[in-house]
């Protein structure tokens, strides 16, 4: 630009999303306010907003959070914002834009950052009332609006976008069903494996998955009932979300004779310049290299490009690399790179686990040297850095297997597998154009100590935050490296350990989490620390968990498991596995009346599965009466105290085991900690309760009790340790109290006792130190706080079924008493089994 230049320019942008207030931002930092003047135009009657995270608003987030900069802030820049208001027409030969109010201005350049809109195919009813798109927040709020009225909905796309939507509809407590047209899932981005691995993932949380499926036509009176497919099946439903793909916004550009490409997005060349010089096109709605970007990232290099280039700088916008990951439901999804190399050109290296639901493919370059890119399913932990490694070239170990499969002698780290044997041009967050060498500068000269000043200082990790762990690591590493001590963080919200956290709850009298998080934290919380937090919540308080409903997982939403098929079940609490004739009498004819499937667990009780959402109350409220109470299945707390019957019955038992079971299970009952924890109670040595798989095992002697500790079953077995012996029963029960709320109080989120051992510096040794001798001088308050904690405690249950409020969030179906027509059962061996 001439410095001979007047006039401020005045650049008009259309579009206020993400990119363009992207574009907003990077102008007014770089540009001398003298020199600029911006006005906005925005159809969306609120400031642009954070569509990426735009799910979050279903689980609490406001609009007012999502919202990227409050309307203060464009009047505090100099920037003319104009909201609510649509651009009807650009006449480019006397470079003015006029709005749907009849406003006209003048422009010396105007960008276009008008976005794309879903994509709605032709199909026959799409107009119906109950068809939805996932785009605004006023898309949401509508949903919102509607779902109460509704049990099934579908989801008509299995990409991206879909996906996320289908997480939306699980949310909202609706049995849900993902439609797609293609062979797999996510086709721009897995193969059939992993697609075939992330199908089994969802279907195991309850969503049908239909591939190879057509819609052709929705029916229903008024609004959706059932919809037809090309194959002649059909599906009763009575919600639709359309997320089949987007369509660019061109329609102003068509208007205005500037070229588009034949599948519509506006035809931009290298410097973003439309065909005409002075207009502009960025984000979703430009076309360039036969591409539109639908991910943030190349939006906003591409408003980058185009900020350089008005400021006198020169930038070409080369295209965009489309690697990807997305936690979809809990489950880890990424590709990178060419994720689909052919065979011709490379060799790919595959790593499957049905059983834990993994697949791993890493391309790579025929001569061995390079890895090309890849597909993650089931665990994308290392994306960050296999991203890094195709981006870098950086040469392959001799086993590059070690990549996904985990070093078997260094290899892998001496590869590159450690962030700080990146080249410090790497480019560490896509979205802000951040290099490792400009985050680790930050650590280094004592810039930033933590995240959160990283993402303050560099903007590193504030577009899609996918780089946040990366940066997380370098942090670590680069302190590591210059001696300091690398402090063990929650997450990126908060500053603090676990620990330290429930310290904080404590000590503030914190019963909420968004007053911890806006007095202690930072920014809207994830899905780390909302848990952790929800659990400590419960292990300080012990209030209500449906208190805290929107930070608890689907499973304590509702104080029940969701299993295959999208229906719960009910686990009422059989303490140490003893019932009365009368109460099984009762379970009987409570899984006869609502038809529920019953199974005897291997934790000595009875499981009742099948049941809809709307059932549980009710259900419940007969097993109230009946003198049952909540099992606490879905929680992650005490389960089950396991016995054998001891010395009441057995010749060879040495002590009552099943009252001592009782009595234990009925003490620990409801405590929330950071994982589920099981106990066990034989009654001598032939051990047939099995105690030494639990996390306690209680084992009579001749003398009293043996106490074993921090053991389990599932994936990892690992045996109970024996941490005293010939106990008497209340010393047992002191060291045991001890045990737990050490465990509670210091155990990292979703780690088992077994796991908090193994990392414990000095391991048993000092745990009896801690809880025998006392060596922390905390035994006092662990034993307080462990008597609170019993003598506290409410069935969560109970106060649900006498709470009409509470009830009527497990009611969204109450009107029709009909069962959900897309839950179907089989018979199997005399009992109903769903059907998948
Ligand atoms: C649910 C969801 C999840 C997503 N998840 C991810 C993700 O995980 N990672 C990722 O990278 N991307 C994700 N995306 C995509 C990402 O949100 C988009 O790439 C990004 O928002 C594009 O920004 P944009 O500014 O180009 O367009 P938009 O955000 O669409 O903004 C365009 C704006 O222009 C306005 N407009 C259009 N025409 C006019 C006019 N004539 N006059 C005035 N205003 C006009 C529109 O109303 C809109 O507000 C997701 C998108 C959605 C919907
Ligand atoms: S553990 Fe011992 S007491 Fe208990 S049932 Fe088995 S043999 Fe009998
Ligand atoms: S072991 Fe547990 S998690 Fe696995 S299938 Fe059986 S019940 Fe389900």
């Amino acid at each position: 630009m001439s410095s001979l230049v007047a006039q401020p320019q005045r650049i008009v942008v259309i579009g206020n999303g993400m990119v363009g207030y992207k574009f907003c931002e990077k102008l007014v930092a770089k540009a001398q306010p003298s020199t600029i003047q911006i006005t906005v135009f925005g159809e969306e009657p609120r400031p642009a907003y954070d569509r990426v995270h735009l799910s979050a608003y279903f689980s609490g987030t406001s609009a007012e959070e999502l919202t990227m900069a409050p309307v203060e802030w464009y009047a505090e820049n100099n920037i003319n914002l104009h909201l609510g208001e649509l651009v009807t027409s650009i006449d480019a030969a006397t470079q003015t834009v006029t709005t749907h109010k009849g406003e006209s201005i003048s422009y010396d350049k105007l960008i276009l950052a008008t976005g794309s809109s879903a994509f709605v195919p032709p199909i026959n009813g799409v107009e119906k009332e109950g068809v939805f798109v996932y785009r605004t927040i006023e898309d949401l709020d509508a949903m919102l609006e509607y779902a109460p009225k509704a049990r099934t909905a579908a989801v008509i796309g299995g990409g991206l976008l879909g996906l996320e939507a289908a997480k939306a509809a699980v949310d909202m407590g609706l049995t849900t069903h993902v439609i797609e047209f293609a062979s797999r899932l996510m086709p721009r981005q897995l193969d059939e494996a992993g697609s075939e691995m992330l199908k089994r993932k969802l279907e195991s949380l309850g969503i049908s998955i239909h591939l190879n499926k057509s819609t052709t036509a929705i029916i229903g009176e008024t609004g959706v009932e059932k919809m037809l497919f090309a194959d002649g099946s059909e599906l009763e439903v009575d919600m639709i979300i359309v997320s089949a793909g987007i369509k660019p916004r061109d329609e102003l550009a068509i208007k205005a004779g500037l070229a588009v490409g034949p599948r519509g997005g506006i035809l931009v060349n290298d410097a973003l310049q439309t065909s005409d010089a002075n207009i502009y096109a960025i984000g979703e709605s430009a076309l360039h290299g036969g591409m539109i970007y639908g991910l943030v990232a190349p939006g906003y290099d591409m408003a980058d490009t185009v900020v350089t280039n008005l400021l006198g700088g020169e930038k070409t916008f080369k295209g965009f690399d489309m690697s990807t990951k997305l936690k979809l439901i809990g489950v880890d999804v990424a590709s990178f790179g060419d994720a689909f190399a052919s065979p011709a050109t490379s060799r790919s290296i595959v790593f499957e686990d049905k059983a834990k639901g993994i697949y791993k493919r890493i391309n790579i370059s025929e001569d061995g040297k390079y890895l090309v890119g890849g597909i993650l399913v089931g665990d994308a932990g290392n994306y960050n850095m296999l991203l890094q490694t195709v981006q870098n070239k950086i040469i392959l170990p001799q086993d590059p297997e070690d990549l996904i499969l985990g070093s078997r002698g260094g290899a892998a780290e001496s590869a590159g597998a450690g962030v700080m044997s990146l080249p410090d041009e790497a480019l560490i967050c896509s979205c802000e154009n951040v290099s490792k060498g400009d985050i680790c500068s930050t650590i280094t000269d004592g810039t930033c100590t933590d995240v959160a000043g990283i993402k303050k200082c560099t903007k590193a990790g504030t577009g899609c935050g996918g780089c946040v762990p990366m940066v997380n690591d370098l942090l670590n590493a680069t302190l590591k490296q210059m001696g300091k001590e690398v402090k063990k963080v929650l997450c990126e919200h908060f500053d603090y350990s676990r620990q330290e956290l429930l310290d904080i709850v404590k000590v503030n009298n914190i019963r909420s989490y968004d007053e911890l998080l806006h007095n202690h934290g930072r920014g809207d919380g994830c899905e780390v620390c909302k848990p952790a937090v929800a659990s400590i919540m419960a292990s300080t308080w012990n209030e209500l968990i449906l208190k805290q409903a929107t930070i608890q997982d689907t499973n304590d939403r509702y104080l029940a498991n969701i299993q295959k098929g999208g229906t719960y079940s009910v686990v009422p609490r059989i303490a140490g596995g003893e019932i009365t004739p009368e109460k099984l009498i009762v379970i009987g004819q409570v899984a006869a009346k609502y038809s529920l499937y019953t199974k005897i667990t291997g934790g000595q009780r009875i499981d009742m599965f099948g049941a809809r959402i709307d059932q549980l109350p009710d259900i419940w409220e007969e097993l109230i009466n009946a003198g049952f109470e909540s099992g606490h299945a879905y929680g992650k707390s005490l389960r089950t105290v396991k016995s054998c019957v001891g010395s009441t019955w057995c010749r060879y038992g040495l002590h009552d085991s099943v009252g001592f079971a009782i009595r234990v299970e009925e003490r620990y009952r409801g405590l929330r900690s950071p994982h589920k924890l099981k106990g066990g109670v034989s009654g001598c040595v032939r051990e047939c309760a099995e105690a030494q798989s639990k996390d306690f095992g209680i084992i009579a002697t001749e003398k009293g009790w043996n106490l074993y500790i921090c053991g389990n079953g599932g994936a990892k077995p690992q045996h109970a340790q024996l941490f005293a012996t010939d106990l008497d029963t209340e010393t047992c029960i002191k060291y045991l109290d001890r045990f737990l709320m050490f465990y509670i109080k210091t155990a990292e989120p979703l780690n088992r006792t077994a796991t908090w051992l193994n990392k414990m510096e000095g391991g048993m040794e000092y745990l009896r130190q801690v809880i025998v001798e006392d060596s922390l001088g905390i035994c006092d308050d662990l034993d307080r706080e462990m008597e609170f904690m019993v003598n506290t405690y409410a069935c969560e249950w109970k106060e649900v079924v006498n709470n009409p409020e509470l009830r009527q969030r497990f009611q969204h179906f109450i009107n029709t008493p009909e069962p959900d027509p897309s839950i179907r059962f089989k018979p199997e061996r005399g009992q109903k089994v769903p059907v998948i």
